[in-house]
């Protein structure tokens, strides 16, 4: 790819709205753009990405005997009803209708479809078991879309279906699955942990969360250094399953004078001990922008705690990030209203929205558009997990298993399994006639990558203050061809020439810098954009016949013979 007939759309500067790395580099380097809230254009730099890491699912899938197929991602809503699913979900499903007044979804995940297919299709049980997947778009509208691709509402995930007679066969394909998702987060080159975890809204009994560590992730997982034990903080805090605890749109409603609720009504409401609100800070916030959650945000201030990082760009009235902050400090800044700031609040999104369970980055209010806070964060020293879904673990407790103590991390999940059992074929009828010619109701699994999420992830991994640096199995290009001043040198042109076409007919996907741009300027884009191997073509050298090798990653450089670059590259 010659970059002069490509869209690189590099930029210089941090976009003022990306909080995290990821998202920021993502929009650097030109990858994607925003359309809307949790919408986004994928520029072909991240599309490359995107197929790389597609490419890999696929092959892994492939491998592990499932089979694709392509489902709508309109949904009509006889199927939600019909397994109960239109009542029991939030606003998350997004709901519309035709031209005929007909109740349609746009699909957030594919149970319902893919339980009618089957039994539509399937018969008998000599047509079992069956593991079908597809790589497809979802909607869901997330109530706080963030962070870019890593929680948007349009994204792309590989979901996977297993059909099945016994628990027995279901077991078998998934830990077979199991093993799929670990070879694709080892080939994706990822620093990863499955853990087990709570199933959640889809329901079903076993499931397990791959999560990728970064400080960044919105969840935290424990785990034991001294055996496999591994788990989300739920499941070794022992919470009430999340269908148990009160959604977070429900217990707003409940409390809707918020000022009025005790510290008890609180804590009953969200199933959370009352010591972990021993003392929380209300304030109203501005519904901004972006936004779709609710208008007030809370913070819970447990003892002593302070707030910490208030970033101080967008906020006139506050001259200085906050390290330090009091209740009255807080009241003054943020212009609340006296007696909004008081001991007992809803603490919101700390506690109640456990999916975003980002312990971090706040915002909080001013009552008086353009002066909210963002970026509101624990102090550094108060211990990071001590707060809602952490309450009652801590790093150094002995874990759960008997076997050494916990660890406790925060990850971005990109992986889940399920083990649905016959939560869906039950409600949907879907069943075969088995080896007694009577019929039996079938035993589900479900499986699903997050696979747009993945390029943001990999990101939070594999980065420095210049740019990306991709893993080698999903970069957009292997090599970046970089020739200094070619525009003045015929022989760096024709050497440059020369490389590329030997280098690409060699099979390698080759970002041959041909614009009339400074060297400076070139380097700078192949270093944002990440690209693991650069060759720079430059006058000196070539007088020798050679050109420079650059590793992204090490940055160690070494000087090649031209004649040689083609095999040293292999
Ligand atoms: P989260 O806890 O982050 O909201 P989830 O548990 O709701 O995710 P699942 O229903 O398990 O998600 O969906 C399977 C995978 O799809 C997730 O593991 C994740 O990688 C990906 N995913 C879910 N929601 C989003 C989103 N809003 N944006 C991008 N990827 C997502
Ligand atoms: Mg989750
Ligand atoms: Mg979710
Ligand atoms: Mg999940």
């Amino acid at each position: 790819m010659r970059s002069s007939q490509y869209l690189l759309s590099t930029m210089k500067e941090n976009p003022a709205d990306a909080e995290v790395i990821s998202h920021k580099l993502m929009l650097r380097a030109g990858m994607v753009r925003r359309l809307a809230s949790g919408l986004y254009t994928y520029l072909p730099t991240g599309v490359r990405t995107l197929r790389k890491v597609e490419r890999i699912v696929r092959e892994e899938l492939d491998k592990a005997g499932a089979i694709e197929v392509l489902m709508p991602m309109v949904q009509n809503a006889e199927l939600w009803q019909e397994s109960g699913r239109w009542e029991q979900m939030d606003a998350e499903l997004l709901r519309f209708q035709d031209r005929h007044q007909r109740d349609f979804v746009l699909g957030p995940t594919h149970e319902e479809v893919i339980t009618d297919l089957i039994r539509r299709e399937v018969t008998s049980y000599k047509q079992l078991p069956l593991n079908l997947y597809q790589i497809q778009t979802k909607f869901r509208d997330e109530r706080r879309p963030r962070f870019g691709v890593m929680r948007a509402r349009e994204f792309l995930m590989k979901d996977a279906y297993s059909f099945h007679l016994s628990q027995d066969c279901l077991q078998k394909t998934y830990d077979v699955m199991y093993q799929a998702y670990s070879n694709i987060f080892t080939r994706l080159g990822l620093d990863f942990r499955a853990v087990l975890a709570d199933s959640g809204a889809i329901g079903g009994s076993v499931s397990h969360e791959f999560h990728v560590l970064a400080s960044s992730g919105e969840d935290a997982i424990a785990f034991s250094n001294g055996s496999d034990y591994a788990a989300n903080v739920e499941m070794a805090a022992a919470l009430p399953p999340q269908s148990e605890r009160a959604a977070p749109a429900e217990a707003l409603n409940k409390v809707s004078t918020p000022n009025a609720a005790s510290v008890d009504e609180v804590a009953t409401l969200l199933a959370i001990e009352p010591t972990s609100i021993a003392k929380t800070l209300f304030v109203r916030a501005e519904q901004d922008a972006e936004a779709t959650g609710p208008a007030f945000v809370a913070l819970v201030l447990r003892g002593d705690h302070q707030l910490n990082e208030v970033k101080a760009e967008k906020h006139p009235r506050v001259a200085q990030p906050l390290s330090f902050a009091t209740e009255a400090e807080v009241q003054q800044l943020t212009g609340a209203l006296p007696g909004s700031v008081g001991p007992v609040g809803l603490p919101i999104p700390v506690i109640v929205d456990h999916s975003a369970a980002a312990l971090a980055d706040f915002v909080c209010g001013a009552n008086e558009t353009g002066f909210h806070l963002t970026g509101a964060n624990w102090l550094r020293d108060v211990p990071e997990f001590e707060t809602a879904d952490l309450r009652n673990v801590v790093s150094g407790d002995a874990s759960p298993c008997g076997q050494g103590t916990l660890e406790i991390r925060r990850g971005i999940e990109v992986g889940h399994i399920f083990q649905l059992g016959d939560k869906y074929s039950q409600a949907m009828k879907a069943g075969v006639l088995n080896e007694d010619g009577k019929n039996q109701i079938l035993t589900m699994g479900c499986y699903g990558i997050g696979v747009s999420r993945i390029m943001a992830a990999a990101i939070e991994q594999n980065h420095d203050e210049h740019g990306i640096i991709w893993p080698d199995a999903i970069a957009p290009f292997q090599i970046a061809l970089i020739p200094m001043n070619m525009h003045k040198s015929v022989r760096i042109q024709q050497a440059a020439e020369q490389l590329y076409q030997q280098l690409t007919a060699a099979g390698f996907e080759v970002l041959f810098d041909d614009r009339k741009e400074r060297p400076g300027v070139m380097f700078a884009d192949m270093e944002l954009i990440g690209i693991p191997h650069q060759i720079v073509i430059g006058e000196r050298n070539l007088d020798q016949q050679q050109v420079e090798y650059k590793h992204r990653r090490s940055g160690e450089k070494s000087l090649l013979t031209l004649d040689a670059v083609v095999a040293e590259m292999q």
